[in-house]
């Protein structure tokens, strides 16, 4: 008998490799046609915030991925702020159909370990684990944005930034990430779901003269369109029937940032390691995440009604320039982006 698992996003490949490593014959039932992730060819960044370094953690759940870069300059901006965070800040990941892309290193290491995919197949309904990313009609973030050359554009390779504007990202922020040789460029946005609009913000703030600068000679090379799912308490609905849910198709999404690749590669690990150790797959997750999810839902709620003097105010009191232990410290007081 083999685990089943529905979606070959980030968290159904973590589950799958989880599972044969272990052992277990496992087949992945995937509906599109290849191996993509559930966007255009983007940058992903994890955030290195905690008391642990943030690879050391995935690494724990058998994460061995090698990031493409780090970041040593976060720049958060405002409407009339700026602050520099200085230091490891994030690790950087390339999501595409390229080699170098962790979906493609993902996927050759399960079929290494003998995992058989099934592509343009919908899973069967009782799958063992439910990876099938933001479900369709639940989806309450967006992003829209492009991708653009790395060839010809001025944005260093270690810099990150985000500009926190309702007027180009409702609710939200607009991201600028480095890539290998793509950068992405996107708002991402909480309370206005129409991608056709926020699109149109994100390409109304390409005119900004530092955008502008950004953006240099590259050219547009793809576009992204991405939709996110948080839940206030996703652990509450885990296990239903048969399937354990994982990533975002439970609802396990980081409500405050959208930083969703943390919670695909923990819960795809546990819910693999729950159902071949006979564990129960709540409880385990309840031991990492804690109040986590209801933390970040409630500081959700309250970033859906900043304005942009809320956001001003955020920027200012992190001060023009701090470094990450300077930032960590502060974080929980202000919960910053
Ligand atoms: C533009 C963008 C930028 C992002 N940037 C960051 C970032 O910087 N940092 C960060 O931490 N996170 C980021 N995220 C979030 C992160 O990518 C996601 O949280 C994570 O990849 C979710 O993985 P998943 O496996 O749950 O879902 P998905 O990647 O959506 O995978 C689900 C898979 O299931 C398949 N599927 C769906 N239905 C079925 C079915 N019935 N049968 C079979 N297969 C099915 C889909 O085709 C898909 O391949 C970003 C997301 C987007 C869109």
């Amino acid at each position: 008998m083999s685990v089943r698992v529905a979606g070959a996003g980030l968290a159904g490949l973590v589950a799958a490799i989880t599972a044969a490593r272990a052992g277990e014959a496992v087949e992945v039932f995937e509906a599109k046609s290849r191996l993509l992730p559930s966007t255009g060819p983007h940058t992903e960044a994890v955030r290195n915030y905690g008391g642990i370094d943030a690879l050391e953690e995935l690494s724990a759940y058998g994460f061995r991925i090698k990031p493409f870069g780090e970041v040593h300059k976060a720049i958060r901006r405002s409407a009339n702020h700026e602050n520099v965070l200085r230091g490891k800040s994030y690790y950087l990941f390339m999501r595409g159909r390229e080699d170098y892309c962790l979906d493609q290193m993902l996927y050759k290491e399960a079929a290494d370990l003998g995992v058989q995919y099934h592509f343009q197949t919908k899973a069967p309904g009782n799958a063992e684990i439910i990876a099938t990313g933001p479900p369709k009609n639940d989806a309450n973030m967006l992003a829209a944005g492009f991708t653009f050359s790395a060839e010809g554009a001025n944005l260093d390779r270690d810099t990150v930034i985000a500009l926190l504007d309702n007027t180009v990202a409702p609710g939200g922020y607009l991201a600028i990430t480095p890539g290998i040789e793509y950068h992405s460029i996107y708002s991402g946005s909480w309370t206005d779901l129409n991608y056709e609009r926020v699109l149109g913000l994100a390409e109304q703030a390409f005119h900004r003269p530092w955008i502008r600068e950004i953006l240099g000679a590259s050219r547009w090379a793809d576009k992204i369109h991405g939709r996110a799912y948080y839940a206030r308490d996703p652990i509450a609905t885990a296990v239903r029937g048969n399937g354990r849910f994982v990533g975002e198709a439970g609802g396990f999404q980081d409500a405050v940032a959208a930083y969703g690749f943390r919670c695909a590669v923990i819960t795809g690990a546990l819910a693999a390691r729950a159902l071949i150790e006979n564990l129960d797959y709540q409880s385990l997750l309840r031991d990492v995440f804690k109040d986590e999810f209801e933390q970040s839902f409630r500081y959700r709620q309250k970033l859906d009604r900043a304005s942009n003097d809320d956001f001003d105010n955020l920027v200012k009191a992190l001060g023009p320039e701090l470094t990450i232990d300077q930032y960590r410290r502060l974080r929980g007081e202000l919960r910053a982006i």
